[in-house]
């Protein structure tokens, strides 16, 4: 089944796209299709004029310059169900009254696609709040009494905050059902996070986590048996390949690649996320028998080797986020005058300084088996630091291993 719509997705790209047509000429397998590579040749790997385009989402470029992907209507029609079929897995019914709490602005993919998903597919009442602040959000919260919210994790967690701090209790809105997306909620082995811990406590809500990306114009959901994202096998196969080397995994920690089965204006074939998870392949507790795309542990552009031992930087942020008493934090890796690298830390603290930076430092040594230099700053700092990119989301790791010595 999926070896045909394989068969015949790359048979499309090499009728359609000229860069494929050279690329895929005689290769068995097809070759990699980087990120950079997709900038690169992006008119020549279209596949349809522009006449035909329905609509266009612009990536966050949080990794290289922001891309604008196009779909046709049918294949955004299509991908709407598959993904309806996902979320419709997490209990969420017709008549449920769902807040979007994503920003609505300037081609945002999952917006686009989920109100659509939930309006139009699911029946659902949608609420399109959208990414303002969460004093608003919480008047329209109160208005509107959701039962579902469909938002980013940390944005949530604040609005939980700021409804606590107005005397309102997270757990009395009646919220049964939060749909995440844009940060991990679990890490290694797939355990909660400390950003998962801390909604639980808040929300009471059953949180599900999406995993996705605007060049995939899809989302897989995490499904009711809480077990990873199901991998949308109509419209997409997953591999996960070794970052280094490119050779496919068969198990283990490595980088996602996706290529579509189903798409007309830009179909990608064996496309190199950037993301460092693992898949499950044995049938799930939920009933499923499609794989699932596991914790997304990091990307590949951040993964450290450091004397030996692989450090993904966003589970070093996990456990410094995890030390109570940590505001924020931005952390470094840069090589010394003797070609060592280093690890530091910056973070802003409430209470004692001194008990919570010696907590970092053991944690992070257990994990990395390096002692990280730990400075305490200000919360402005770090915010100056997480937003000194210049783009959409705050950045808390910064190699600078190639900025100096
Ligand atoms: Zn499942």
């Amino acid at each position: 089944m999926s070896a045909d719509r394989l068969r015949r997705q790359i048979a499309y790209a090499r009728r359609n796209s000229l860069y494929y047509r050279e690329r895929l000429r005689d290769a068995k397998t097809p070759p990699l299709l980087s990120r950079a590579e997709l900038e690169e040749h992006f008119e020549r790997l279209l596949c349809v004029p522009r006449e035909r385009w329905a609509d266009v989402s612009r990536t966050s470029g949080s990794s290289g310059r922001p891309l604008h992907i196009p779909v046709t209507l049918r294949e955004m029609r299509r991908l709407l169900g598959s993904v309806a079929a996902g979320v419709a897995g997490m209990g969420v019914r017709a008549g449920d009254r769902v807040c979007i709490l994503l920003p609505m602005d300037d081609m945002m993919n999952p917006t686009v696609m989920l109100e659509q998903v939930f309006r139009d597919r699911l029946r659902c009442l949608v609420i399109r709040v959208g990414a303002r602040p969460p004093e608003q959000q919480l008047d329209r919260v109160l208005a509107l009494r959701p039962n579902v919210v469909v938002g980013a994790p940390s944005p949530f967690l604040k609005l939980g905050m700021i409804a606590q701090q107005n005397g309102v209790d997270p757990r009395a809105l009646g919220i049964e059902r939060a749909v995440l997306m844009g940060q991990p909620l679990y890490g290694e082995g797939w355990r909660p996070n400390v950003l998962k811990e801390r909604l639980d406590a808040l929300w009471g809500a059953e949180l599900f986590s999406i995993y996705g990306s605007t060049e995939l114009y899809a989302g897989l959901s995490e499904c009711s048996a809480h077990r990873g994202h199901h991998v949308l096998t109509d419209d997409m196969l997953v591999e996960i390949v070794d970052p280094e080397s490119g050779q496919v995994l068969e198990e283990g920690v490595g980088e996602v690649v996706v290529t579509t089965l189903s798409r007309e204006a830009l179909p990608l074939i064996r496309y190199r996320t950037g993301d460092l998870s693992w898949l499950e392949r044995e049938s799930c507790a939920c009933g499923l028998d499609s794989p699932r795309v596991m914790a997304v542990l990091g990307r590949t552009d951040e993964m450290l080797k450091i004397k030996g031992a692989k450090i993904y930087p966003q589970q070093v942020e996990d456990l410094v986020a995890a030390v109570e008493g940590v505001e924020g934090h931005v952390l470094e890796v840069y090589v010394d005058a003797h070609g060592q690298e280093l690890l530091r830390l910056r973070v802003a603290v409430r209470g004692d300084g001194d008990a919570i930076v010696a907590q970092i430092r053991e944690r992070v040594r257990a994990y990395t088996r390096v002692t990280p230099e730990v400075e305490v700053a200000h919360m402005d700092e770090v915010l100056r630091r997480w937003m000194a990119h210049g783009g959409r989301k705050p950045r808390k790791f910064h190699d600078l291993r190639g900025a100096r010595g």
